[in-house]
């Protein structure tokens, strides 16, 4: 199968030939992929910030339709529509085990035994499947408990979505900070995930959603589709924080940051209110450290590591479906342009200028 293939950092993504394995384990289901995401956290792997085992096919939301499943699979069927998604979990461990699927301590569970032949290879030697995903490739041989099958109504272009940018954003704002009616919100970044939190804090209720970007047009489009009540371009206010502080009357009550950049969680603990909270979201580099007056800490402010939105997959996606299907959820403006696989290293592009919303590789 074709898929595309990052040699090193820096280079471009290669459209080659990859094995997969003829024959599955008895955990593992085979899927045609019928489209994924390009987020920032790949082009954090190729811009080199974050450091991972080379040759390697990136993408990491993508959905499909199942061809093949191994012995031991019940839960998934040939022709099931699913979404293969980052959370990839041993379901024994005592993280699983407690519902934190996310916090999965035993991944290496989900990924092949050194003896077996790897899942993609050239010529014999391994190439690496990203988040145990692989997405930029026309087929994917993933761990059963890398997908959850969806409702075929679904359209496969846009559940690939969910799997990252959505499941990410609306999740942080419902599961892990729980903002509820009332709340004074403020998102910083107003990319896949940044509008996604707007979506799932003001669908929780929130009395103002202050969305913050450089861009116009994303802050724009997070105005117009996305419940943001209020934006404002960092670009153009140098003095954000106390822009927030004067919309809602002492600071917000949550802070996401969704860019991961250090200084932007300092800006974040100066526009939360006393014993507001800054959740972070974003993908750090691998040696970004962060500083911050400790004196936030006295005025009760707390700094959150936020992991995956902490996603359940297979009771999250599903209800994600749903609520699509219902007209309560935003995915269509979440969409930007359809590409195909050969023109990837146009989308990694539109992803370094920041233009768009998600680009979709569909097969
Ligand atoms: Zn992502
Ligand atoms: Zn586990």
């Amino acid at each position: 199968m074709r898929a595309a293939v990052l040699h090193a950092p820096h280079e471009p993504l290669r459209i080659e030939q990859v094995d997969t394995p003829d024959v599955l384990l008895a955990q593992e289901v085979r899927v045609a992929t019928a489209a994924v995401g390009l987020c920032h956290s790949d082009l954090h792997v190729i811009d080199g910030r974050v450091a991972r085992p080379m040759p390697v096919v990136l993408g990491h939301e993508a959905s499909g339709v199942v061809t093949e499943v191994g012995d031991a699979v019940t839960d998934v069927r040939v022709g099931d529509h699913v979404i293969a998604c980052f959370v990839v979990y041993c379901g024994a461990c005592r993280q699983c085990r407690a519902g934190r699927p996310a916090m999965c301590q035993n991944r290496e569970a989900t990924m092949r035994p050194a003896e077996a032949p790897p899942r993609l290879a050239q010529s014999g030697r391994e190439v690496h499947q990203w988040t145990n995903i692989g997405g930029f490739a026309e087929e994917m041989v993933l761990h059963r408990n890398a997908v959850t099958v969806i409702d075929p109504r679904m359209p496969l272009d846009l559940a690939a979505m969910l799997g990252c940018a959505v499941a990410t954003g609306v999740g942080s704002a419902r599961t892990v900070a729980g903002v509820g009616p009332g709340d004074h919100v403020v998102v910083i970044g107003a990319g896949g995930v940044g509008l996604n939190v707007c979506q799932g804090a003001a669908g929780a209720g929130a009395a103002s959603v202050i969305a913050l970007d450089r861009s116009d047009e994303r802050l724009a489009l997070a105005a117009e589709s996305f419940g943001a009540t209020h934006t404002i371009n960092t670009a153009a206010d140098s003095h954000a924080a106390a822009t927030i502080h004067r919309l809602t009357d002492g600071g917000a009550d949550h802070v996401f940051e969704a860019v991961g950049v250090p200084a932007l969680v300092d800006l974040g603990l100066e526009a939360a209110a006393r014993g507001g909270s800054v959740w972070a979201v974003g993908v750090f580099g691998d040696d970004a450290e962060i500083a911050f007056p400790a004196g936030h800490l006295h005025s009760g402010k707390g700094v959150h590591g936020v992991r995956a939105g902490s996603l359940v997959p297979r009771r999250d996606l599903p209800r994600l479906v749903q609520d699509y299907l219902a007209g309560a959820l935003e995915l269509d403006a979440l969409a930007g342009r359809r590409i195909p696989l050969d023109d990837i290293q146009d989308g990694i592009a539109d992803l370094e200028r920041g233009v768009g919303a998600r680009t979709l590789v569909v097969f």
